[in-house]
């Protein structure tokens, strides 16, 4: 038997975490590595803590400033694209939020790149991240659609905030056949994946989802 097996995984697991990940392989996320992980990830460490009973619900959460965590779904739709489409080197998150897409980022990748705007967002995920001992990430306060402040090239750059227009630095620092994740408003609200071919993008798939807004500057609280 394997820890990648899921009638393992489920046996082994908390109960309320061993639901989640059979109802995310019932979704269709089929990638085991990754229902491991988030399986074995403390989801309620991430919510604000009225919420925590409701961690592992199929639901987004408060995280605080009025932000939120997106759902199960939502977060395994977005890691499955990326570990089936991209390089595992270096990718750039803009949106840390709770830290929680970055904590599942960051066992996948060699190097987790991610930009908060709110302050309070940004110390907090920091910390949070650090207690875990994820090491291989580096967080940055400012506002992400001026890309990293340094020039890297990223595999993949995945954005957990709706735009209303793609911020050029977040796909200039993309390299060839790199992976961008980012939600759309139209015609619908979803999220979707796209690998840049030259001048050109390949859409590899979209799913319906909800975020909020990507803003301007950063917010100082
Ligand atoms: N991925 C996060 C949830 C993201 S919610 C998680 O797993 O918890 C979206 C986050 O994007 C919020 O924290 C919000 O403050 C942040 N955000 C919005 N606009 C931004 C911008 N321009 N630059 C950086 N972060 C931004």
């Amino acid at each position: 038997m394997s820890p990648y097996d899921l009638n393992w995984l489920v046996k082994h697991t908390e109960p309320r975490t061993a639901q989640m990940v059979a109802q995310l392989k019932e979704q269709g996320i089929h990638h085991l590595e990754l229902l491991a992980v988030m399986g074995g990830l403390a989801r309620h460490e991430f919510v604000e803590p009225a919420f925590s009973h409701l961690a592992y619900s199929a639901t987004p959460l408060p995280i605080g400033r009025n932000q939120t965590i997106s759902q199960p779904l939502t977060v395994a739709r977005m890691s499955q694209w990326l570990l089936e489409h991209a390089r595992r080197g270096r990718v750039l998150e803009i949106g840390t939020g709770s830290g929680y897409q970055t904590a599942i980022l960051a066992h996948f990748f060699n190097k987790v790149h991610t930009i908060e705007r709110q302050e309070s967002l940004y110390l907090l995920a920091k910390e949070r991240l650090a207690k875990m001992s994820v090491n291989n990430v580096e967080c940055h306060f400012g506002d992400g659609q001026a890309g990293w402040p340094q020039k890297i090239d990223m595999d993949a750059v995945i954005i957990t905030a709706m735009a209303s227009k793609v911020p050029l630095a977040l796909t200039d620092c993309l390299k060839e056949n790199g992976i961008l994740i980012m939600p759309i408003d139209s015609p619908a609200s979803c999220i979707g994946c796209w690998q840049k071919k030259g001048q050109q993008w390949k859409c590899l798939g979209t799913a319906p989802a909800h975020f909020v807004p990507l803003l301007e500057g950063k917010e100082y609280a």
